[in-house]
């Protein structure tokens, strides 16, 4: 009889399969489903980088700021962001470049007093938008989300009023996973006057992103979770073109003036995206984030998400059959419109399994107080690896 949940065919029809390959081994690893939180280095990086270090830097030194360095915040980034030239740098971590921008926008709508956000919001948002507000005497309206699910465009339209400046809003729920209909509460948010800012650390490299499409304004996202930047690599921030010169940066610094080199006595700011900048531009790290770009590009990002769905549904399926007699339940949308990258698997005590599954080379990503986050990254992960690393889950919880 032939086993529904067998892997091999999976693994064998899979178009990206030969990706697996360009990623840095780690031997004792059985299962890696925490690419959501740090993605695997592709094993081009480390060469990448000494070849940096030895030919560029070592060699070009100085000159090479002229060669391209300068340039590379903002050479990177619209590969994945469905983003025209011109609208994205590669800078700060997310949290800087997140109180940049929102404090940026914020200034951007005088008058108005308010901040709409989602209370179930990852804690560096929602510390961010709590600190400006602080800050500027605004109020925030963090709007009630049902943790499994994720905020709907009615819940912006009853929290939007002509005294919102700004929606501050993930695209993919850092929980549930669920994706939000970015297109409907843009539209939303615009028809109340409000700016909309995105951040896409749960979906940039993993989901097709349609910046310009949505008619979104601001944007922001992680480089070191589906993008495989490394450890705190930079983070990326999007401000389409029409807003950029309202920008005002609220930490100037000379690399985001308009004439760095000309050392003028007064602050003026570039025209374009450079003036979210402001110092010098990482750019080893910046290097690091280019080698993955490029092989997402090179694979698609249609491909990408294909075969995220079919990882992510082949974890509903398996959470189906061996998990949820545990007790196990899926805290994540099944529809597949809107289930993001990972999958939530919810059960109480699931905090006492973690050391066992480390233990057994098995590494899924935990949340207080009972998820584990289950994040097969597509271009890294196997059909084989998630029936492993699940399996050694049911063995865990049968023994329990
Ligand atoms: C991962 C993540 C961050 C990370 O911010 P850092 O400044 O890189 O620590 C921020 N926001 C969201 C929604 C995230 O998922």
């Amino acid at each position: 009889m032939t086993d529904p949940l067998d892997p091999a065919p999976r693994d064998a029809g899979d178009p990206l399969a030969g990706f697996r390959d360009r990623f840095s081994p780690a031997p004792d690893v059985v299962a890696y489903l925490d690419g959501n939180s740090l993605g695997r280095p592709p094993a081009a990086t480390a060469d990448r980088l000494a070849a940096f270090v030895r030919d560029e830097w070592g060699t070009r030194l100085i000159r090479g700021w002229d060669e391209g360095w300068w340039q590379l915040p903002e050479e990177l980034g619209a590969l994945v962001l469905g983003a025209a030239a011109g609208q994205t740098v590669v800078a700060d971590s997310t949290t800087v470049l997140l109180h940049k921008l929102v404090r940026a926008a914020v200034a951007l709508r005088p008058g108005r007093d308010g901040i709409v956000t989602d209370a179930g919001d990852f804690p560096t948002d929602r510390d961010v938008v709590g600190g400006v507000a602080a800050e500027r005497g605004l109020r925030v309206h963090a709007v009630g989300t049902d943790p499994a699910g994720g905020i709907t465009p009615d819940q912006v339209a009853a929290a939007v009023s002509e005294r919102t400046a700004l929606v501050c809003l993930s695209h993919v729920g850092y929980r549930s996973g669920r994706i939000a209909d970015a297109a409907a509460i843009t539209r939303i948010a615009h028809d109340a006057g409000a700016l909309v800012l995105w951040d896409l650390s749960h979906s940039a490299g993993a989901i097709p992103v349609e910046l310009d499409a949505w008619g979104a304004d601001l944007a922001v996202g992680c480089g070191y979770k589906y993008l495989n930047g490394g450890p705190g690599a930079p983070a990326f921030g999007y401000v389409r073109s029409g807003l950029q010169p309202g920008i005002e940066n609220p930490l100037p610094g000379w690399v985001g003036r308009a004439e760095p080199f000309a050392m003028e006595r007064d602050f003026t700011p570039a025209t374009g995206i450079r003036r979210l900048l402001s110092g010098t531009p990482p750019v080893l790290a910046a290097v690091g984030l280019q080698v993955s770009l490029e092989m997402i590009a090179e694979a698609g990002i249609d491909a990408v998400r294909a075969k995220s769905l079919a990882l992510t549904g082949y974890v509903l399926e398996i959470a189906d059959a061996w998990l949820a007699p545990h007790g196990v339940t899926v805290a994540s949308p099944r529809e597949p419109s809107v289930r993001g990258g990972h999958v939530m698997l919810t059960r109480p005590g699931f905090r006492d399994l973690l050391a066992p599954l480390h233990a057994a080379g098995v590494l899924p990503d935990f949340r207080d107080p009972d998820g584990l986050r289950i994040g097969p990254a597509a271009l890294s992960t196997s059909f084989a690896e998630v029936h492993a690393g699940l399996g050694v889950l049911r063995d865990l919880l049968d023994r329990t």
